[in-house]
């Protein structure tokens, strides 16, 4: 079973021990209930590091009030079954004292790219992931940190937050992993009725139409058209947003022909919000 680590300073005894041999620390923070898509990053860590450590937290000051902090999904048994088949040594378990003890006051802005697509409607949650993450990197002194795709925003953010603020680590990001029939795997898929379950298909579904027919697109409002039309057609889909922006930092686009364009989408079904993304040229 990989060494669960609950404190600092205790993190800090066990990673410093690889440090001192000049080993390189792969890390991966998530929030639990773990998936297949979690897992593929610490099978890519694995592969390029010596010692491969997960974080399970659920990270309050990322979750406004009125989203699903309460009844985020949570099975660490299940967790550290999964992070043993993958050869994990360790995972810093903290509770929320350890992170953020009474009177913590401290918190990283990221700017106006955490106040657009998911940051319109989840004021604040960037700059939550952001803090998480950076004291995260500060706890375990990862040289190489993974990050899904999945969560395109959030992978460009900490690109720039570790820029910008000249952290030592390498931010990797790694491909989503879908199930079968193409939905992207996330802990929140649980959530789903049945029937919200095979119309969330309709997400994937409209990323791949757009991308294999991108070439007939002449403008963005024509894509974002034929998005809308799509994501619609499926009753029990109510659309957040469906943006078409810059791959490399979600800047704005004017023409669709210069840059590498991602398309990114946030759907709800029913009380379950789902977010997407694929490059599409
Ligand atoms: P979470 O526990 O949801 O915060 O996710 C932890 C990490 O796993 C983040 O870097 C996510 O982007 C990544 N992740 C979540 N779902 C997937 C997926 N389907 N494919 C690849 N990475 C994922």
């Amino acid at each position: 079973m990989p060494k669960i680590l609950r404190t600092v300073s205790e993190t800090r005894d066990f990673t410093n021990l690889y440090d001192l041999v000049n080993r390189r620390i792969g890390f991966v923070p998530t929030m639990g209930a773990l998936h297949e898509g979690h897992l593929s990053l610490g099978r890519k860590a694995r592969n390029e590091c010596d010692c491969l450590i997960y974080s399970i937290f659920v990270n309050p000051i990322q979750f406004g009030p009125k989203e699903d902090l309460a009844r985020y999904p949570r099975d660490l048994k299940g967790d550290l079954e999964k992070l043993e088949s993958i050869g994990t040594d360790a995972v810093f378990f903290p509770d929320e004292t350890i992170m953020y003890p009474e009177g913590y006051s401290t918190y990283i802005d990221v700017g106006p790219v955490g106040n657009v697509l998911c940051g319109k409607t989840r004021p604040g949650h960037f700059s939550g992931v952001a803090t998480v993450v950076t004291k995260l990197f500060n706890i375990t002194g990862c040289d190489q940190a993974y990050f899904g795709k999945k969560d395109y925003q959030q992978y460009t953010i900490l690109k720039k937050v570790v820029n910008e603020l000249n952290m030592p680590v390498d931010i990797i990001g790694v491909d989503t992993v879908r199930e079968k029939d193409g939905l992207a795997m996330s802990s929140r898929n649980s959530y789903l009725s049945k029937d919200e379950r095979k119309a969330a298909v309709v997400l994937n579904k409209t990323l791949k139409f757009v991308k294999d027919n991108f070439i007939r697109f002449k403008t963005k409002s024509e894509i974002l058209t034929k998005v809308t039309e799509l994501i619609s057609s499926e009753k029990l889909a109510d659309i957040e947003y469906a943006e078409l922006r810059n791959a490399s930092d979600l800047s704005d686009i004017r023409s669709i022909k210069k840059n590498k364009l991602v398309l990114l989408l946030a759907v709800r079904f029913g009380t379950t919000r789902l977010i997407d993304n694929m490059i599409v040229n």
